[in-house]
């Protein structure tokens, strides 16, 4: 049977950067966990890769039929994690990060206590607004409710989480996170078949 795989949360305020750092750790070989939600979809983004973009009415039947690993309400949106899916890819040896926000994530690390809970961070305030605005996809009273969701969050990162990782540029904060998964599969809690393969145990 193949090693199960790390369950990987990744939080931090909008806009920090983390669907860029996560395609560079999917490149690596890491899955990323698809979540329902209730938000629209912004331009580019599709159906089943992005988001699994579904109703009000269908969410509410997932909460229901208690089909989420987790699920949180963001500025005024419904995002959750199908558990089965994720589930299935851990049993498969593969290591599924789960982008979600910190409500969300505490769910995950009181069901899931192995899971690793990593905190990105932006290098700066100012930073982390200007990239909002950036991406030009959401209004400035948009921007300022994410940007007032971010402070606070982030003191949440310091307390709830194992890892905090500074997004200041995308390769390094990628090799940050491959260097905690790299470290996470040699706790000695996960290398006792190992260790019994040597003594025959
Ligand atoms: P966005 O609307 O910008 O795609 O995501 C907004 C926030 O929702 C982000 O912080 C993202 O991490 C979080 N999020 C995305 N999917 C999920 C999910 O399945 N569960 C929870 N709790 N948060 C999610």
């Amino acid at each position: 049977m193949s090693e199960r795989g790390l369950l990987i949360v990744i939080s931090g305020p909008s806009g920090v950067g983390k669907g860029t750092v996560i395609a560079k750790l999917i490149e690596r070989g890491a899955v990323l966990s698809v979540s329902a939600t209730t938000r629209a979809p912004r331009p580019g983004e599709q159906d089943g890769v992005h988001y699994w973009f579904v109703s009000e009415s269908r969410f509410s039947e997932m909460v229901k039929q208690d089909e989420f690993l987790e699920h949180a309400e963001y500025v005024g949106c419904s995002y959750g994690t199908p558990a089965a899916p994720v589930d299935e890819l851990l049993d498969a040896g593969r290591d599924v990060i789960l982008d979600i926000e910190t409500r969300g994530a505490m769910q995950v690390r009181s069901r899931r206590p192995d899971a690793v809970m990593i905190f990105m961070i932006p290098p700066s305030m100012d930073e982390l607004a200007g990239r909002l605005r950036g991406r030009g996809t959401e209004s400035e009273q948009k921007i300022a409710e994410r940007l007032a969701k971010a402070r606070e969050e982030l003191p949440l990162a310091c307390g709830s989480y194992d890892y905090i990782v500074t997004n200041a540029d995308v390769a390094s904060a990628a090799d940050d996170i491959s260097g905690i998964i790299r470290a996470e599969r040699l706790r000695a809690v996960r290398r006792t078949d190992a260790v019994d393969a040597l003594i025959g145990r």
